[in-house]
């Protein structure tokens, strides 16, 4: 509507203006003949002489004459009047005799030209002085001349015009419709898909076709589903995940509890062996369950770090003196090389959990008698904490994926060691809240070192 607006008006404007324009010239044109022809013919009345014999009849009728026939000849009625506005011929041969008061006329008299279009009576009065010899005004002549020919040639423009314009218009209108259709169709196709993924199914996309906007937007559009699909699949697998990893030990302690009760006069030490198998699955269950709260602690978008200025050497030791006894059960050398003393901005809690997970898993995946070194420095920026080990390492294939939920490299392996595969997440994720981040170099039956950045302020 807005388009046939804007061009439809402009048009209406110009076709107006086009018609009054031409009108305006016809009629200028005319009033120009007109009155040239007034002159003329009061011209010829007076060097002819006649207003000096007007009591000669034979003169008045030659006058008569003459002017009947140049009325003929131009199309129009001619009047001749004295000074005292009466009318002493008329091509009509109605007014003859009598005095009229024509305003055109009176003003000739005085201004030696009178002029006028009236329009309701279609027509165009011109009127000329007659002078005598001695150039004074003694009569004029008067011409009337239809202009039915100007209007009628105007309306028929107009009528053109008015064709032209409903041609014009509806022409307009298809190009209107096609053109909204075509900007449109697009934005519908992507609404429909839009839709389909409000209501869940986060496989559908766009069919994207060109450069214009609406492929940007329907890229844009792709990439996003494609991340929500993304994201999507890997909550369902996390869900997965954890149902799989509780089940273990909760079918281990079904079993465990079977077979005593299905057994009659089970001996003490029996009952206190299962027990402790129980006991120990019951541990490993609020591992998995303490765990996958602190991740999903770290993980969440409003999550609050209490920053304070914290003194890294201190933490590290006390993160080493913790894990000492660990250390010490499997004849590992557990070291601190304190390259200088490093404070920061930081969560002490979530940045400890982090090196503690790194640290712990050096211990677990270091055979007695290894050795797992802990070594801080910083730059003018960040601090780095190094965490290395003469462990079993990680093959090229795996280290991608250690950082992943759930994720072990070798799954009974782990059970044995207590792994939950959730210590890695944890750790990325409290080093990214930290706007830092974390690297591995590794070496099968090597080891590893895992390299955490954490900016120096915040
Ligand atoms: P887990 O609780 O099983 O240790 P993590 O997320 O901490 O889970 O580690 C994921 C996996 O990465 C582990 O199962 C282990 O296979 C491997 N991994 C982690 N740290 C080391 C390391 N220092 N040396 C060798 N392998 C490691």
């Amino acid at each position: 509507m807005a388009y046939l607006f804007i061009c439809f008006v402009p048009l209406l404007i110009f076709f107006g203006t086009i018609t009054t324009a031409i009108e305006n010239y016809f009629e200028a044109d005319r009033r120009k003949t007109m009155l040239t022809t007034a002159n003329i013919i009061s011209g010829s009345v007076s060097r002819l002489g006649y207003f000096d014999h007007l009591a000669d009849a034979d003169a008045r009728r030659y006058l008569d004459v003459d002017l009947n026939a140049r009325s003929r000849d131009g199309g129009f009625r001619i009047l001749v009047f004295d000074s005292g506005c009466m009318a002493l011929s008329d091509s009509n041969g109605l007014e003859t005799g009598k005095t009229l008061l024509v305003p055109e006329v009176i003003t000739a008299l005085q201004k030696k030209t009178g002029y006028s279009l009236r329009r309701p009576e279609k027509a165009v009065y011109a009127a000329a002085a007659v002078e005598n010899g001695d150039a004074q005004i003694v009569g004029a002549v008067l011409l009337v001349s239809s202009v039915d020919d100007i209007f009628t040639s105007v309306s028929d423009i107009q009528q053109k015009l008015i064709l032209y314009a409903a041609l014009a218009a509806m022409v307009m209108i298809v190009l209107v419709l096609g053109a909204s259709s075509l900007l449109i169709a697009p934005l519908k196709n992507i609404l429909k898909v839009v839709q389909r993924v409000a209501e869940g199914h986060f496989s559908q996309r766009v069919t994207v076709k060109g450069h214009d906007e609406y492929a940007k937007m329907g890229r844009a559009f792709n990439e996003m589903t494609e991340k929500l699909e993304k994201s999507e699949k890997s909550r369902e697998d996390f869900v997965a995940n954890v149902s799989h990893e509780l089940r273990t030990p909760l079918s281990s302690i079904k079993v465990l509890s079977e077979s005593i009760l299905l057994q009659e006069a089970v001996p003490v030490d029996m009952y206190r062996e299962f027990l402790r198998d129980i006991t120990s699955e019951v541990d490993r269950m609020t591992y998995i369950v303490s765990d996958l709260l602190n991740l999903v602690k770290l993980d969440r978008q409003d999550t609050t770090l209490n920053i304070a200025k914290t003194d890294l050497n201190r933490m590290l030791e006390s993160v080493l003196k913790r894990l000492s006894p660990l250390a010490e059960e499997k004849h590992i050398d557990l070291i601190l090389e304190s390259n200088r003393e490093v404070t920061i901005d930081a969560d002490e809690v979530k940045l400890s959990l982090a090196i503690t997970n790194l640290v712990e898993n050096g211990v677990k995946y270091t055979p007695p008698e290894g050795t797992v070194r802990v070594a801080v420095d910083a730059d003018h920026q960040d601090a780095y904490i190094t965490v290395s080990d003469t462990g079993i390492g990680i093959s090229e294939d795996e280290l991608p994926k250690i950082f992943d939920r759930f994720y072990r490299v070798d799954k009974t392996r782990d059970r044995e060691t207590g792994g939950t595969g959730l210590g890695l997440a944890i750790t990325r994720a409290a080093v990214l809240l930290h706007n830092g981040g974390i690297r591995v170099v590794s070496k099968e039956n090597e080891g590893s070192i895992f390299t955490v950045r954490v900016p120096i302020r915040r």
